[in-house]
């Protein structure tokens, strides 16, 4: 076995050996370490540029340090970061009701991480299912869906399907019940008088950009309204334009009772996550029922609202659509015998690779050498998901590596 001496070593090897000795071994990242980030491009720290097209899950619609959101970051850094939730402070009011005006419901909730927003969310329901539906205690439940992500607490892993998410981590938080997914005939069976809610990913992008059936969120809306359920998307990943809607809700017209926003939310710079409500379902909280140390902080309000204000005003959702659709044809396109099926909505975008052909990994390996940074997601997936601040030129450019790398 030979060491590498530290002269010969690339810096990048330098930084993986160290975050292979300190850090916990709970990721398996590609081999690539980056220093630098503009719009859609990253850099590692040999000097090599790349396109991003996963864009952290989705948390980096905007781009890389969009200007207009790192200097609301700037200019709140230098002026009030952190009040804590003991007393108020004038960002997150304007923020709540920008996200509330461009959501169109009542009152937010503000958290950091999508898990947390996600527990928020069940704990409104449960409470709701208790004092407005007169559930008995400690009997309400909450219908999930395999291939669920909803994020990585003992509660939320507890009701995943993926027996790695869960192995050694019990006992779990009872009170869910799993069905398949896209089926609304599973869903009609699973409701019974204790059915609090339905929580439910419009889009299932962690299981490998899983699209349910035409009409399915719109007919499990409907199916919660008439048994009085909670209809609760998680739009974490699939929200703020992703699909090529605001919300991939709105694709059928849905409005769910609760809904819960993260990842892009904070653009990429900082964490900011919401459940976001009606008052029927919001006003069940009172003072001490809940919190956060940071949730509502001002420099997460402050970042929170220059997001918003930069999907809306760049028309990102439109961007989205239009080269989302654009981008799928040309990837459906690329005779290559690996190619199982291409899915997805906007540019949120799921190659499923043959199983004959091996898993997503290598591909994903050989789009790093050609400068595309791309994850495989359940084994066989490669997902696609640039900034939506992406052109048609870089994607068109981006084409010609996939359509090598496919062939
Ligand atoms: C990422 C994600 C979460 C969890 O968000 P974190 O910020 O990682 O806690 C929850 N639900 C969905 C659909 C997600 O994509």
């Amino acid at each position: 076995m030979t060491t590498m001496s530290a002269a010969t070593a690339s810096l990048t090897e330098r930084y993986l050996e160290e975050a292979e000795r300190y850090s916990a071994h709970n990721y398996h990242p590609l081999p690539v370490v980056l220093e630098r980030g503009e719009g859609v491009w990253v850099w590692d720290v040999d000097g090599n540029r790349y396109l991003d097209m996963l864009s952290s899950y989705s948390a980096v619609n905007q781009g890389h340090r969009h200007p207009a959101i790192v200097a609301a970051a700037k200019e709140q850094l230098d002026r009030l970061t952190l009040t804590s939730r003991a007393f108020h402070n004038d960002q997150m009011g304007p923020f709540l009701r920008e996200l509330c005006e461009a959501s169109g419901f009542d009152a937010a909730l503000p958290m950091n991480t999508g898990a947390e927003a996600v527990e928020t969310a069940i704990k409104m329901v449960r409470k709701w299912g208790y004092q407005a539906r007169g559930i008995p205690e400690d009997k309400a439940e909450i219908i999930v869906c395999e291939d669920n992500f909803h994020g990585r607490t003992t509660t939320i892993v507890g009701f995943s399907s993926e027996a790695q998410y869960r192995e050694g981590f019990g006992p779990f938080t009872p009170g869910f019940k799993l069905i398949p997914y896209g089926d609304i005939d599973a869903l009609r069976a699973a409701i019974n008088p204790n059915t609090a809610g339905f929580l439910v990913e419009p889009i299932q992008g962690e299981a490998g950009v899983i699209v349910p059936p035409d009409g399915y969120m719109q007919q499990a809306a409907e199916l919660c309204r008439e048994n009085g359920v909670a209809f609760v998307a998680d739009e974490i990943q699939t929200g703020l334009g992703r699909t090529g809607r605001f919300f991939c809700c709105d694709w059928e017209g849905v409005r769910p009772d609760v809904l819960i926003v993260g990842k892009a939310l904070g653009g990429g710079v900082y964490p900011v996550s919401a459940a976001i409500a009606d008052k029927e379902f919001m006003d069940v909280f009172r003072p001490g029922d809940h919190g956060s140390t940071f949730g509502g902080n001002p420099l997460g309000a402050a970042v929170g609202m220059a997001s918003l204000r930069v999907i809306r005003d760049e028309q990102l959702s439109r961007r989205s659509d239009e080269l989302g659709s654009w981008f799928m044809e040309q990837l459906r396109a690329i005779p290559s015998p690996h190619v199982e099926q291409v899915r997805g909505k906007g540019l949120m975008i799921g190659l499923v690779i043959r199983e004959s052909s091996g898993t997503a990994r290598p591909f994903c390996e050989a789009l790093e050498q050609r400068g595309i940074l791309a994850k495989e997601t359940h084994h066989q997936v490669v997902r696609f998901a640039p900034p939506l601040t992406v052109s048609r030129d870089v994607l068109r450019d981006a084409l010609v590596e996939i359509a090598d790398v496919l062939r």
